[in-house]
């Protein structure tokens, strides 16, 4: 991608509006635009990155079991009326009507939808276990939306839903989950812990939310230092296996929201152990049991011929949400830093002597040795715009072309997160930017 091709819009000036840094640096660096209070356009840049986020979530889903389908996000009240939550819901569900006067809404999730659509098909008990996801907006009518995608109104969630025969069959899928998450969050570059969560509106008897640590979380939380350094992942875990001792660990130290914040058992951490901090939640999984199937009428015919109502999980990952948090975890005073993982190319290629037939020409090789992985700045500007902007797009590589180093043959290649540079050979260049 050329940069003077590219519609990679930047903000010289700070936008105001913007309270987070994560808000301001997505404005600045031209990720999103807002279209309506809470409601944002996803340009270039920002659906790079949210695409990314995305095929990590679906991979990790995919390789627990689940499988992956798509709802609509517009959906009748009538499945809501089934289960009882179309009054509850109250003001933060979007009601719409058809030209046929039929109530309508715009999805805030998807448990009604995915127990119609199951209902429909699973008739036996060999049609259980089964995991289903789907990856789709949804919309929620929140009366402060702010900070950017962390709180929109319209925002993209990965939401999966299982049904077992037994409980120890959904608490099995919901351990599969917890996993799931972990890694997930892992691959990101993230440290999320979970906590025991209030079940909220969804009801239910098990819930944990996925929280990283930044202080401009909205979420005051409660843990044991130990939560910080365990690694629960050093062996992949196999998903058919027991993983009760990865959900355990976890379950046996103290971490909670303010909601289910416990001063007692807080107190009894010794002082140096207790880590009070701000969260993102990124992540959120319930075990309902049989709350929506019972309610809808979902049930099976059992091996000896008895009805069975499938016990039920959901499990949500605020996609959207997760870019913001990936910025409040990543950036410095200069801009944004992507992890490699989800980075929306892996490269800047600066020319700082636009025209000198060297630079032109090595610059050309570094672009033609990365197709789709980097953003060949080959604008007309200065040195120090052209360092500014791609310390701001928060590219991991800089591969830096100018005339000296170019006639031998040499680019200065910078690392965005560490600072560091060195310089290396063209085909070293490509190398070092290929394997990471
Ligand atoms: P919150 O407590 O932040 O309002 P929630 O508990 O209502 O979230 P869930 O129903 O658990 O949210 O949704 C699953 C995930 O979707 C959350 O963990 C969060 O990451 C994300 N999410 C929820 N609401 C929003 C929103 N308004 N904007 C962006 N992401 C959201
Ligand atoms: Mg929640």
């Amino acid at each position: 991608m050329r940069l003077s091709r590219a519609f990679l819009p930047t903000l010289k000036e700070t936008p105001a509006e913007a309270q987070i840094v994560s808000h301001r640096l997505m404005l600045r660096a031209g990720l999103i635009r807002q279209t309506a209070a809470g409601i944002y356009a996803w340009l270039p840049m920002g659906w790079r990155v949210l695409r990314n986020v995305m095929q990590i979530v679906r991979e990790e889903q995919d390789r627990a079991g689940a499988q992956e389908i798509l709802m609509p996000t517009i959906q009748p009240a009538e499945l809501w009326r089934q289960s009882g939550r179309y009054d509850d819901y109250g003001k933060e569900m979007l009601r719409i009507r058809d030209r046929h006067d039929r109530e309508m809404l715009y999805g805030p999730t998807n448990e009604e939808m995915v127990t119609d659509i199951f209902r429909a098909y699973a008739k036996s008990y060999r049609d259980l276990p089964r995991n289903l996801y789907h990856i789709q907006w949804k919309f929620r009518d929140e009366v402060r939306p702010r900070f950017g995608v962390m709180r929109g109104r319209e925002f993209l969630m990965k939401d999966a839903y299982s049904f077992d025969l037994t409980k120890e069959g959904a608490q099995h899928s919901y351990r599969q989950m917890f996993v799931a998450y972990l890694r997930t969050f892992a691959r990101m570059g993230l440290k999320a812990i979970p906590m025991q969560a209030d079940t909220g509106p969804i009801g239910g008897s098990m819930s944990h939310e996925f929280i990283i640590l930044a202080e401009t979380g909205e979420s005051q939380v409660y843990l044991h230092r130990a939560l910080l350094d365990y690694d629960a992942l050093r062996e992949t875990p196999d998903y058919d296996s027991d993983l009760s001792h990865i959900t355990d660990f976890w379950t046996r130290h103290y971490a909670a929201t303010e909601e289910k914040h416990d001063p007692a058992a807080w107190e009894a951490i010794p002082e140096a152990d207790r880590v009070s901090a701000r969260g993102i939640e990124v992540g959120h999984i319930f075990y309902f049991g049989t709350k929506y199937s019972a309610a809808m009428g979902l049930s099976v015919q059992g091996p000896d011929g008895r009805p069975i109502v499938p016990e039920m999980g959901s499990y949500g990952i605020g996609v959207s949400r997760l870019v913001a948090a990936l910025i409040e975890a990543n950036h410095d005073a200069a801009g944004i830093i992507w992890p490699d993982t989800v980075a929306p190319w892996k490269a800047a290629i600066l020319n700082l002597k636009q025209g000198d037939p060297a630079c032109d020409r090595l610059c050309e090789a570094l672009l033609a040795g990365l197709p789709d992985q980097a953003v060949y700045d080959d604008r007309e500007e200065r040195a120090g715009v052209k360092f500014a902007d791609a310390d701001l797009l928060g590219f991991p590589w800089q591969a830096i072309v100018g005339p000296r180093a170019a006639a031998a043959g040499r680019v200065e290649l910078k690392r965005r997160a560490s600072g560091e540079r060195h310089e290396v050979s063209l085909e070293d260049a490509l190398a070092r930017i290929r394997g990471s």
